[in-house]
């Protein structure tokens, strides 16, 4: 069916950008390769459960050098999945360890609220450690190389954005269905058996739900390739966790400088975060980013994130989204947010592609 409905996500591979630009994902949907997390399932790691955080983290740091190795050698046939040798402790348990005493003091995301989520404490994301999910589905109306995608939405976010389209799952974190690690692997094994081209982790937010999503893997074990739908206001702890397990990003830049995010998105320090994790993303994975235009933003976000893009990730595809309407409380309040109570014009649109061809970046696959 999907097929019928999406023909471009059959047709999408026959471009050599594409190809080339999505090799690692392309590699697995085909098998020729198993996604990072099953590698790290079967990865052995040393420690100890009572060891502090900062020690830990330097376990995982020194485990995550080790898996870019091991994973090359499964990648160039040295070795196989099947030979490596499960112990009693995996590089996901150490994951999953670091995560349930990161959520203790709350770290998962650049807010570092410091709330203990396990006792119940909630954060700028309002969010205690349960994990809820609003929907999950095979999703046919994303880019074309990721149709159709399984996606299950989160509740809750870190970003206050006054335009949110998700509003009624982002700024109401009680919504959806509690879920368990297991069901959740459940979830995602289930949208894998119905087709899905990948596991799309989107909300609200899913850096929020990290402990959760984590923990669910080892209860995973099908060839499909894991996607982090994320706002990319993580912590650089939870990005570290992050890339061992993600194959494909789709991150969302939307600001190119630190007024705009605080105005309508009520984030601090919104460029310089954002803008680490693309970067260090970008080398750690396939990515497509998605940059939605707003109307009246072209020379201080749209342009300055392209240039950004052409300097930092250029082997990235770009999606420039043209689907800005008012919503949220800019549809409610438009006197407020005058600037953006309206739709983008066309003429902006076209500055928007024309400087993207200019700076030679990859966008129009993908858009
Ligand atoms: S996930 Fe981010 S916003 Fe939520 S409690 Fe943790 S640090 Fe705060």
């Amino acid at each position: 069916m999907w097929r019928l409905l999406r023909p471009d996500s059959v047709s999408i591979w026959k471009n050599e950008e594409v190809r080339k630009r999505l090799s690692h994902y392309r590699a697995i949907l085909l098998g020729k390769r198993p996604p990072k997390y099953r590698v790290v399932k079967k990865m052995y790691v040393d420690f100890n459960v009572d060891d502090s955080l900062k020690e830990l983290l330097k376990i995982h740091r020194k485990a995550s050098e080790e898996f870019k190795g091991l994973y090359r050698d499964i990648v160039n046939d040295v070795m196989s999945l099947e030979e490596l040798d499960e112990g009693d402790k995996s590089f996901l348990d150490l994951k999953t360890l670091l995560l349930k005493k990161i959520i203790k003091e709350c770290m998962l995301c650049e807010w570092r609220c410091g709330v203990n989520r396990e006792k119940g404490e909630r954060g700028v994301c309002g969010l205690n450690s349960t994990v809820r999910v609003a929907s999950a589905f095979l999703h046919l109306g994303e880019e074309a190389p990721l149709v159709p995608s399984g996606t299950i939405f989160f509740t809750g976010c870190s970003f206050k954005c006054v335009f949110c389209q998700n509003w009624d799952i982002s700024t109401r974190p009680e919504n959806g269905v509690a879920v368990s690690p297991r069901e959740l692997a459940e979830i995602a094994t289930r949208l894998y058996l119905e087709g899905a081209r990948n596991i799309n982790y989107v909300g609200g937010n899913p850096d929020q739900q990290l402990h959760i999503i984590v923990e669910s893997l080892k209860y995973m074990d099908v060839n499909v390739p894991l996607l982090w739908n994320s706002n990319m206001y993580m912590s650089i702890e939870s990005l570290a966790i992050l890339v061992d397990l993600v194959d494909i990003w789709l991150p969302d830049f939307k600001y190119g400088n630190n007024e705009c995010a605080l105005k309508l998105s009520k984030i601090p320090r919104y460029f310089e975060v954002v803008s680490r994790n693309h970067r260090i993303a970008c080398r750690n994975g396939d990515m497509i980013i998605r940059h939605l235009v707003l109307p009246g933003h072209i020379e201080c976000c749209t342009k300055p994130i392209l240039k950004w893009i052409a300097e930092h990730c250029p082997q990235t595809l770009v999606n420039i989204m043209e689907q800005y309407r008012p919503e949220h409380l800019v549809l409610r309040y438009p006197h407020k947010y005058p600037s953006i109570a309206r739709r983008v014009h066309g003429d902006e649109l076209q500055e928007a592609y024309r400087y993207a061809d200019q700076l030679g970046i990859c966008w129009r696959p993908v858009s």
